[in-house]
């Protein structure tokens, strides 16, 4: 019989299944990694190689300003999400791309040329209506580099 999973009841419930993320002096970098055969940047990280098989993996970490490569404005939501939901894929270096709600109007944003930092917010509500936060886009501004 195998033991029983550890129990880990993090601060602030956040939305599973996404990657993982740090906060670091007082910014978000999201938590990838990298393949040191063929150099190809996971996220979320893992720990075997899409591309290639291989499993010696270097942990990087991705943080903004990104690009914003494209994005939709989602109307018909699933449970828990405020519509419209604006969202889209922002690339931190070239062919590493996240994909991300984004807290912005879509006619705030340009595909190809919008600036977007990574922060933490709530993102849905789950089936007892409590905040999940996660990871989430919004336009950067020169300022929050502070
Ligand atoms: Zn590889």
């Amino acid at each position: 019989m195998s033991a029983a999973p550890q129990s880990q009841k993090p601060p602030t419930p956040m939305e599973p299944r996404i990657g993982k993320w740090e906060i670091i002096n007082g910014r978000v970098e999201l938590s990838a990694s990298r393949c040191l055969s063929c150099g190809e940047t996971f996220f979320p990280s893992r720990k075997v190689c899409l591309r290639c098989r291989g499993e010696t993996m270097e942990q990087v970490r991705l943080k903004g300003p990104a690009r914003l490569k494209n994005f939709t404005v989602i109307h018909q939501v699933p449970a828990g999400f405020t519509k419209p939901l604006v969202a889209g894929y922002a690339e931190f270096e070239p062919g590493v791309s996240v994909f991300a709600p984004i807290d912005a109007p879509s006619t705030e944003l340009t595909s190809g040329s919008t600036l977007l930092d990574v922060h933490i917010g709530p993102i849905r509500t789950d089936k007892n209506g409590d905040s999940l936060i996660a990871y989430k886009f919004r336009p950067f501004r020169d300022a929050d580099r502070g």
